[in-house]
């Protein structure tokens, strides 16, 4: 067990700049927050802090700007949304969070206001977990919180680095609850356990799939993880995303657990990704030279359906497909009508992803299942290894 936020005295808070390691790596669209279930996850560890009269500067990243400033990857939409949210004042400062404007406007922060600071992978270190990085980040509060669950499996600087130099580093309040939900999935659960994946960030959760073949009885694939396991079964795949890296891996999981993981049968192909004027259904085995497959087709829907309505415990990562263009949401929402109907008929079902997270709130079913957690990798990280480096970081209880 790690130390948490609500273990803390009222005098150890008061007063204190607290640095808050948010996990904002929410979605862009126009400018502006597309999805705001991470934001809105993170309120109320902000407003424990600030209830108890301390000052809250936070880090997050947000996409992969590797290292170097990305105007498309500012933080800037995000502090609009976050005042918004909260009802709070939010001090944005766009230079890097380690510089000493940063580390002024943390001294200059009134009661009842909030510091946001610029993306830290704009900051090079910071995913190579830099000490030097680490110790500057660690100036900027007197006391260290991490409550980005959904970033939990990265050895950071943000993350691991300054919960090692700046003390104490304990877990919020979202942590707590993201664990004491998968806590229940890691625990005696009930049969059959039903896993489905899907998404698109596959070489990073294919290597978890290995722990998964163990414990769960049914493994449904969808989304580009699909068209990889398809590729690696010998399909051609057109112009779908494939991952050329993780085809051993994918091999490897089918023979080890062939029967156990559910590839699509059908699939809805299209060349246009952009609108999906000419989407149709084929066979997974029949993608045609220069489309893409985009979303799990009508038999598959139905297969995975049954599949989920069979689950005493369920547990999703991973959009079914293409979601954010709507023909190629259907799969996604079906999968995310099953999941309610299974939690309505008594299944314990988690849900867990970023993407995974803003399409069944899209699909407005977020309170129709038993937890969305705000961590994709990170969850799945999680119930492989009952660990990760962010949360192993931190002070013991
Ligand atoms: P999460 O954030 O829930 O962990 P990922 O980040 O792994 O999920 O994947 C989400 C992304 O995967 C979405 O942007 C979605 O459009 C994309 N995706 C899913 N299926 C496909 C597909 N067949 N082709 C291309 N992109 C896909
Ligand atoms: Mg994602």
């Amino acid at each position: 067990m790690r130390r948490t936020l609500r273990q803390l005295t009222g005098a150890e808070l008061s007063g204190r700049r607290v640095l808050v390691r948010v996990d904002y790596n929410v979605p862009l669209a126009e400018g502006g927050v597309r999805d705001l279930t991470r934001i809105q996850a993170s309120l109320p560890t902000l407003e424990y802090l600030i209830e108890r009269d301390a000052r809250p500067v936070l880090l997050s990243h947000l996409g992969r700007p590797g290292g170097s400033p990305d105007p498309n990857c500012s933080l800037e939409p995000v502090a609009e949304a976050l005042a918004a949210a909260s009802g709070r004042k939010v001090r944005f400062i766009g230079g890097p969070a380690d510089s000493a404007a940063a580390l002024e406007a943390s001294h200059e922060l009134r009661p009842g206001e909030i510091l946001l600071l610029e993306n830290t992978r704009f900051l090079r270190g910071e995913t190579s977990n830099d000490e030097d990085l680490s110790r500057r980040l660690a100036r900027l509060g007197e006391l260290f919180v991490n409550d980005a669950f959904g970033t939990a499996h990265r050895a950071h600087a943000s993350t691991v680095g300054v919960a090692t130099r700046l003390k104490p580093a304990v877990a919020g309040l979202l942590i707590e609850l993201e664990l004491a939900a998968l806590d229940r999935l890691r625990g005696e659960i009930e049969r059959p356990f039903v896993v489905a994946l899907g998404g698109a960030k596959i070489g990073d959760k294919i290597q978890l799939l290995e722990e998964f073949l163990g414990r769960a009885d049914r493994i449904l694939i969808g989304g580009a993880m699909a068209n990889t396991f398809l590729r690696a079964r010998g399909e051609a795949m057109g112009a779908s995303l494939v991952e050329d890296d993780a085809l051993a891996t994918a091999r490897a999981n089918l023979d080890r657990a062939g029967q156990r993981i559910e590839l699509p049968v059908d699939l809805v192909v299209s060349a246009d990704r952009e609108a999906g004027e000419d989407a149709h259904v084929v066979a997974s085995s029949e993608v045609p030279p220069g489309t893409a497959a985009l979303d799990i087709g009508p038999q598959t829907r139905e297969r995975f359906r049954r599949a989920v309505l069979q689950a005493r415990t369920f547990f999703w990562n991973g959009p079914m497909g293409l979601f954010e263009i709507e023909p190629f949401a259907v799969g996604t929402n079906a999968l995310a009508r099953a999941a309610a109907e299974a939690t309505a008929g008594g299944a314990f079902t988690v849900v867990g992803g970023g993407d995974s997270a803003s399409a069944i709130r899209e699909a407005g079913l977020a309170d129709a299942v038993s937890h969305v957690s705000t961590g994709g990798g990170a969850a799945l990280e999680y119930l492989a290894h009952g660990s990760l480096p962010g949360i192993e970081a931190l002070d013991e209880a």
